[in-house]
């Protein structure tokens, strides 16, 4: 998989070194294909969308709209305009939690789980601190798996959200949420799925999962920054107020009175990352040549690799060792500042993620200050995390 189309900026040095990329939980890197797509995008057919009879701007209000379609049928949503183009999962878990504002009362409960990134905690927290909602959390045990007796008598009629990570950034966890959403569909609560971190290893399939709501980034999915997806059941995107107001999201203004589009433009005011959308689907489709079946395989021996090599390092502790896991090794030795070694494997070309991922309340669970973490994708190789373990040794004799 590692050469199954060129990726260039792997092939290159840094501080002298070959470059080990294991930092993909926070980005990905982006293959030819995607790269070129922008270029194209550019120079080819720049245009504002739905706007002009002009033949540019119908050429990228198509490539657009195509690519809405692609990601429908990749993540098998029922409609196209169930797909709203987001600035990432950021914008879309707060286009969510904004639009429940209006559905929410003094005493209505939130459940959001004990492993989310940051974004998918504080949009909750603010929409609480307005609406007089209260905040609960699914707690989860050492292995960091989420405690399912325990979210189930968190659940009540008060539950009108779920909203967890379906894998988590920082431990690599994937969590069972077909499960969870069913339980809370029982109550009837909608969940939100925080699907940044599972797009780039799997293929969500949104019915099956019956989610009401899935969000996640494309940047992480070889795609470019500032592009993401929010998929919503077409009753909930109907019944959410808009996040934005502005041009494209209207029917009519009037300074008596504005209604607002159909979906999927009540929820894309403004002109949007026009080329981010339209490469999207280009990233997409070249996850989908390589096969997310091969993808999720290979991953998988890489971690298996990965986790009996680091295990034979004195004194370190894998931070997340859930069952179910992706390819995310979170680690700390003894009592080495995380920040220590990530400095002193970078100068040997390696580059990892060192903190407390985004994850504070993680660290807190766990009572250390965060964590080296080493996060693999498809195009990484066995040599490279032999070059990694050599490296975190080598730190550790300049440590110790
Ligand atoms: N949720 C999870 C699980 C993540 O890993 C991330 C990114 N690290 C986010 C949300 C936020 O994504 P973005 O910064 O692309 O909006």
């Amino acid at each position: 998989l590692h050469d199954a189309l060129p990726i260039s900026i792997l092939n290159q040095k840094v501080n002298g070194q070959p470059l080990v990329y294991f930092d993909n939980g926070a980005t990905s890197q982006k293959p030819q294909v995607v790269l070129d797509a922008i270029t194209q995008y550019y120079s080819e057919i720049n245009a504002n969308i739905h706007r002009g009879v002009h033949t540019l701007s119908q050429l990228a209000t198509d490539a657009y709209e195509a690519s809405r379609a692609k990601i429908q049928r990749h993540l098998n949503a029922k409609n196209p305009h169930e797909i709203i183009f987001t600035a990432g999962t950021t914008h879309g878990i707060n286009a969510v939690a904004n639009g429940f504002a209006a559905l929410l009362q003094s005493g209505d409960e939130i459940l959001v789980s004990a492993m989310e990134h940051h974004s998918n905690i504080v949009p909750w927290q603010m929409l609480c601190e307005r609406t007089g909602a209260v905040l609960k959390v699914i707690p989860m045990n050492e292995n960091g798996e989420l405690i399912l007796s325990e979210y189930e008598s968190l659940l009540s009629a008060k539950t009108k959200i779920v909203t967890v990570n379906h894998i988590s950034n920082a431990l690599g966890t994937i969590n069972p949420v077909e499960y969870i959403i069913q339980k809370a569909h029982a109550v009837g609560a909608a969940v939100l799925i925080d699907g940044a971190q599972a797009t780039p290893h799997l293929k969500p399939d949104v019915q099956a999962l019956d989610c009401d709501f899935y969000v996640f980034s494309g940047h992480k999915v070889c795609g470019p920054t500032g592009i993401g997806i929010l998929y919503g059941k077409e009753e909930w995107l109907d019944r959410l107020p808009p996040y934005q107001g502005g041009g494209e999201m209207i029917a009519t203004v009037r300074f008596e009175k504005t209604t607002y589009a159909d979906l999927p433009h009540k929820f894309e005011a403004g002109t949007p990352n026009i080329a981010g959308g339209i490469v999207l689907g280009t990233a997409i489709d070249y996850l989908n040549e390589i096969g997310f079946e091969a993808i999720a395989a290979y991953e998988q021996e890489l971690l298996e690799y990965a986790t009996q090599k680091l295990e034979q390092i004195e004194g370190l502790r894998i931070i997340g060792t859930a069952a179910n896991k992706t390819s995310v090794i979170s680690f700390n030795i003894g009592n080495i500042h995380p920040y220590d070694i990530g400095t002193i494997i970078d100068k040997l070309g390696i580059a990892v993620r060192t903190g407390h991922h985004c994850a504070q309340p993680i660290m807190d669970f766990y009572q250390i200050p965060g964590t080296v973490r080493a996060s693999f994708a498809f195009y990484n190789t066995k040599e490279e995390i032999d070059t990694f373990v050599a490296a975190v040794e080598r730190s550790l004799s300049m440590l110790k």
